[in-house]
């Protein structure tokens, strides 16, 4: 799944500076010349991050990073702050509504690239291409396997996204809706049972190889993938 940037800034040689920068780093780039865009093209569909210009025509960065804090929605959605003033005060003032980062301008492509997949590493640990090793089981983003010792473990699509959210999630909670939002994607209508299909699939395939009970159920409040090594004897 391609990460998608969404870039909000009105100084045309800026964003394509950043656009082109981004896309060289193999982000998908989206862009907006002002908030008002930025905040229709958010509720159209959700990007990963949101690359925000502080200084912006009529509502400020600031004021539309305060918006997206205070609605549901948007209110986890991985904010960077981009701006030309260089005061200590303005740094606070612009985690305190709650970016996750702050690059100043002017910025070398590099450190841009690097701020970001640090606060992606950070906030979706699910697209990072790390190799994920819970009790045995291995999960290999980056070459889409799955395995325990040298068995290798098949699985669907929908089910392989599950279980790498799962994973780099684990020990946490997630509901159905939850799940619903983080796996399958943003505005995408799907039904609770078909995410409880997914998981009885998921657990049938990690039953072969003995992982099954890694994958627990939180009666009345959905799913867990658990670090705990008792699970995993059988
Ligand atoms: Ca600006």
């Amino acid at each position: 799944m391609t990460t998608q940037i969404l870039i909000v800034e009105d100084e045309p040689a800026i964003q394509v500076l950043l656009a082109h920068t981004l896309k060289q780093a193999g982000f998908a780039v989206l862009q907006a010349q002002n908030a008002e865009t930025a905040m229709e093209m958010i509720n159209d569909k959700l990007p990963d991050l949101v690359l925000l210009d502080w200084m912006l025509p009529k509502m400020s960065g600031i004021e539309l990073a305060r918006l997206m804090r205070r609605n549901e929605r948007t209110k986890l959605l991985p904010i960077i702050m981009l701006t030309a003033r260089v005061g200590e005060s303005d740094k606070v003032s612009g985690l305190e509504i709650g970016a996750d980062d702050y690059i100043t301008k002017p910025f070398s492509p590099r450190e841009l690239t690097a701020r970001i997949k640090a606060v992606l590493r950070r906030r979706l640990p699910e697209r990072s291409d790390d190799m994920i090793e819970i009790n045995g089981l291995r999960l290999d983003p980056a070459t889409y396997r799955i395995s325990v010792s040298d068995r290798e473990v098949t699985l669907g699509p929908t089910e392989f996204r599950l279980l790498l959210f799962l994973m780099t999630h684990a020990e946490r909670v997630y509901t159905r809706s939850q799940l619903l939002d983080r796996v399958w994607g943003d505005h995408v209508f799907v039904e609770d049972r078909t995410i409880d299909v997914h998981i009885r699939r998921l657990r049938k395939a990690l039953e072969v190889v003995g992982k099954d009970k890694l994958l627990q159920t939180v009666r009345g409040s959905g799913y867990r993938f658990t670090t705990s090594t008792e699970a995993s004897v059988k």
